[in-house]
């Protein structure tokens, strides 16, 4: 099989036919993010190397086994984003948007995000993350205000059968302590679990908590839980975000085994999953990164954020049977006869086009009933023909393809209704 006309592993197109479900989503994505005032932020697709090294954290699955990293011609170290929110951070940093009002509320639609993933396990090397960021917002508010975001979009597309977990990892004060009690706790069963755990044992012990393998989640479920030992800002910061839920009415589960698997969180995570039978998993997870834009060079200023895969969301939906409105593609068709009445077709669909009606003509050298046959396959409402007879004339045969009537129609009366959309 010829090489070249097939995608790389684990990337997907979005095909002419189906790109009316990304421009659904995405739409809802903006239209909420407007009414909790978010703006857009966008930035590269590559990075500096170091820069994720430094935000991602140099422990982790992302950095350690998934980044597509190369050195470029000018003998540099870059590296396709393989999260959202580091390049955020560095342009927030940069463009010194810290020195604004704060705090700043921004997200990033159809980002580009490139791990390394076994394809075998269905997973896209190349995916795309909608997500958000809220910087210099220290408060629990903000952590509910992104989850009640977050929930407002699956709520809008019409996306069911979610439950929110959340949880609380603590900060550099309360989590050392909290670590060796989970090294103590596991390091007695530890030559009984798997390979990844073992590694992460001693690097990122937090990751033994949400191990999928099943033995190994056994051993986690006695494992002390994070929230018990919080220090008392951790745990006033917790106790805040679970009112704030509470008062905007949204239902959360603690759950001690969410600790997501960046380095950066701090205080809250929180995890979306689809509780809806055969599309089980999660849909959208954050959380809090107090230290981050510091740790990358900034100012010290918190920040709180979540990302949704989108491709993961489409998917969801498509299970669920979430009905997406299609737009169509063509309002009027024109089918000619003849170079001079194909010309006046033209001439006519250049100028309805102006006035926003979805108009369009034959470019192949279709027969008039082969024209027919395409306008239906477009899903053309109306079919407007033009040959010898109706350019004599100065008519238009116009043609509802619904109703199956026919009616004829000087020109100018046509371009009149044509353009007040009153076919
Ligand atoms: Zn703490
Ligand atoms: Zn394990």
């Amino acid at each position: 099989m010829a090489i070249i006309t097939n995608a790389p592993k684990g990337t997907k197109d979005v095909t002419p036919g189906e790109s009316y479900k990304w421009h659904y989503i995405e739409d809802t994505m903006r239209e909420v993010c407007a009414e909790y005032g978010f703006r857009e932020i966008r930035t590269p697709v590559f990075e500096h190397t170091e820069l994720f090294l430094r935000g991602v954290g140099d422990s982790t699955d992302i950095v350690q086994k998934e980044m597509y990293t190369f050195t470029d011609k000018g003998n540099r170290s870059v590296t396709l984003k393989p999260e959202g929110t580091a390049g955020a951070v560095r342009a927030f940093i940069e463009n010194k948007v810290y020195a604004e009002a704060q705090p700043t509320k921004m997200y990033y639609l159809y980002c580009p995000v490139f791990r390394y993933e076994r394809p075998q396990a269905g997973r896209l090397r190349e995916h795309h993350q909608f997500g958000v960021e809220v910087f210099g917002a220290p408060a629990a508010t903000a952590d509910a205000e992104i989850i009640s975001l977050a929930l407002r979009v699956f709520e809008k597309l019409g996306v069911r059968d979610l439950a929110l977990n959340i949880n609380s990892i603590g900060c550099q004060k309360c989590r050392p302590a909290y670590t060796e009690r989970l090294k103590e706790y596991f390091r007695p069963h530890l030559s009984e679990m798997c390979e990844d755990c073992r590694r992460r044992f001693d690097m990122n012990p937090l990751r033994l908590l949400d191990c999928k393998v099943p033995h190994d989640a056994e051993i986690a479920a006695g494992a002390p839980a994070m929230f018990e030992c919080l220090c008392e800002d951790c745990a006033a910061h917790f106790k805040t975000l679970q009112e704030m839920l509470t008062a905007l009415g949204i239902e959360y589960k603690i759950n001690p085994h969410i600790v997501r698997g960046l380095d950066y969180y701090t205080k809250t995570v929180f995890e979306i999953v689809s509780t809806h039978a055969g599309s089980q998993g999660t849909v959208c997870g954050g959380g809090r990164y107090d230290r981050l834009v510091e740790e990358i060079g900034g100012p010290a200023m918190a920040g709180v954020g979540f990302g949704m895969g989108m491709e993961r969301l489409l998917l969801v939906m498509e299970n669920q049977g979430v009905a997406v409105p299609e737009p169509s593609v063509c309002d009027l068709f024109f089918c000619t006869y003849g170079e001079e009445a194909r010309a006046k077709a033209f001439e006519f669909c250049n100028v309805l086009r102006r006035e926003g009606i979805k108009a369009d003509i034959d470019h192949c050298g279709r027969s008039m009933k082969a024209q027919f046959k395409f306008a239906d396959k477009l899903g053309a409402k109306f079919v407007a023909v033009i040959g010898g007879d109706e350019l004599e004339a100065g008519v238009v045969k116009l043609r509802n393809m619904a109703k199956s009537t026919e009616e004829t129609l000087p020109m100018g009366e046509f371009y009149e209704r044509a353009r007040q959309r009153k076919l």
